[in-house]
């Protein structure tokens, strides 16, 4: 049994270490693929819940691809979104490096 917590929880691991990787200056090929990534998540995200809305999300948000900056910063914005959802605090984003910067494996 998987929880829509910890299937959360390891998503956004995913997502915020994408994003941090993400080169400054992407080939068209990874902006696609980064494009594609994100709404992909709004068909094929294992909840159902999560999915109607988080589409909605990126309907008014959509992907912010051009540099890594800017992904994470649009990473964080949609998260922050889902967090409003779920009466969760914010997230500052000017925390965002220090938070998620350090994914790099080896
Ligand atoms: P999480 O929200 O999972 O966050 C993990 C860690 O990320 C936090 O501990 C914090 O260090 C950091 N963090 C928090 N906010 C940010 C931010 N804005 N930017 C960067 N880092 C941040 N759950 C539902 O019940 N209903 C839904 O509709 C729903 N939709 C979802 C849609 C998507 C695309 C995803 C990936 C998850 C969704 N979830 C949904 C799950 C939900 O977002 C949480 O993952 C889950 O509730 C566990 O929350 P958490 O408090 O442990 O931390």
């Amino acid at each position: 049994y998987v929880s829509k917590e910890d299937l959360g929880r390891a998503t956004w691991l995913l997502l915020h270490s994408i994003a941090s990787q993400y080169p400054d200056e992407p080939t068209e090929r990874e902006k696609r693929d980064a494009k594609n990534l994100i709404n992909a998540m709004a068909t094929l995200y294992p909840c159902k819940e999560c999915q109607t809305h988080f589409k909605t999300v990126i309907e008014r948000n959509p992907p912010e691809v051009d540099s890594s900056v800017s992904f994470q910063e649009w990473m964080c914005k949609v998260h922050n979104a889902v967090n409003e959802k779920l009466g969760k605090e914010l997230f500052d984003c000017a925390k965002i490096d220090e938070r998620w910067g350090g994914v790099e494996c080896f």
